[in-house]
């Protein structure tokens, strides 16, 4: 299926242009299925048509497992131009390295395939979403996340992917899993929805990845230290939809002053074409994102824009000269 979308030119956008890596699209809440149940008609022409009216220009959508990789470059191919995929499984699914039918090396086989296939598409540009995750262990014991971590890491180095990366609670392993490779990763990778403290922010940076700023990244007064603290040239920037969202509570909401107000929401029973749903944060929220970075910063959200979309095409590429985009996302 190809998917027809509104020329460019007939959008007023709030961002002049801006990248988005760490978006699940694939997710079923943008269908229209909150836990399983339909709760209002598939909106996710809505939800990519608002992304585009922000000045969205790329997005690269999150796989989690190996079905989740699949829905992400299906999406990918319905959206030429604008969206890439990552294969990879979450630490928080894990399990499923035991639970595959074929075991798990059926399972890196198969997502071998995937991503080598999805590389020479041109549709699958990162590996992940790879990594640990300790605040979550009643999802996967800490021993099997940091077996299939290492296995999944190994898989990366053979195929030459950037990596997409989870890390909670876990920064010590984490770090110390990917320096004992890193002259087999020379293109690094990025450390989306990044929690962690200072120290740990910069020995990454040190170790040469980058760093994926979302609404939860920005939820304390020393998360938004952190934020300050991020050179822009090794900054991304993600909504982490339908998760993340930026709350009123949350240290970034007094720098959002400046930033324009995003489409009304409503609960999901009162859902209309036009409206977000409240709870399910989507790809249009990202220039919330960016103005708090830039506030944060004292920078302009245009600087934070360029920054956080040269960073992500330098490391991932998301087709940037392919024909849609050609001339587009330099403006
Ligand atoms: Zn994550």
């Amino acid at each position: 299926m190809s998917v027809a979308l509104l020329p460019l030119v007939f959008l007023k956008h709030i961002l002049t242009y801006c990248s988005q890596i760490g978006i699940n699209l694939s997710d079923p809440i943008f269908r229209g299925l909150h836990d399983d149940r339909r709760r209002h008609e598939d909106d996710l022409q809505h939800v990519i048509q608002r992304a585009l009216g922000t000045g969205v220009r790329k997005m690269m959508i999150t796989g989690s497992d190996l079905e989740q990789s699949k829905a992400a470059i299906a999406l990918a191919k319905d959206y030429p131009g604008l969206c890439y995929a990552t294969v990879g499984v979450h630490p928080c699914s894990a399990k499923k390295f035991e639970t595959h039918p074929g075991g798990a090396s059926d399972l890196l086989n198969q997502l071998r395939d995937l991503a080598v296939k999805g590389k020479s598409d041109g549709n699958v540009t990162a590996f992940g979403e790879i990594g640990l995750d300790y605040d979550r262990l009643h999802y996967c014991d800490k021993e099997t996340q940091i077996r299939t971590f290492e296995q999944q890491l190994e898989l990366a180095i053979k195929l030459q992917m950037p990596l997409f990366l989870h890390s909670r609670a876990a920064a010590e392993d984490f770090a110390a899993l990917l320096s004992a490779r890193l002259n087999k990763l020379p293109k690094r990778g990025l450390v989306h929805s990044f929690t962690g403290t200072m120290e740990e922010m910069r020995h990454l940076v040190s170790l040469g990845f980058d760093i994926g700023i979302n609404g939860c990244s920005m939820k304390t007064e020393e998360n938004v230290a952190v934020v300050r603290e991020v050179p822009l040239e090794r900054l991304q920037i993600e909504t982490d939809g339908p998760w993340c969202e930026i709350r009123p509570s949350h240290a970034s909401a007094k720098y959002l002053t400046d930033a324009p107000k995003l489409p009304k929401a409503v609960k999901k029973e009162k859902w209309s074409s036009e409206y977000m749903v409240k709870g399910r944060n989507e790809p249009c929220a990202i220039s919330q994102v960016a103005y708090a970075v830039a506030a944060i910063k004292e920078v302009s959200v245009e600087e934070v824009c360029e920054a956080a979309f040269q960073n992500s095409v330098r490391m991932f590429g998301l087709g940037e000269g392919s024909p849609l985009m050609n001339g587009d996302a330099h403006r």
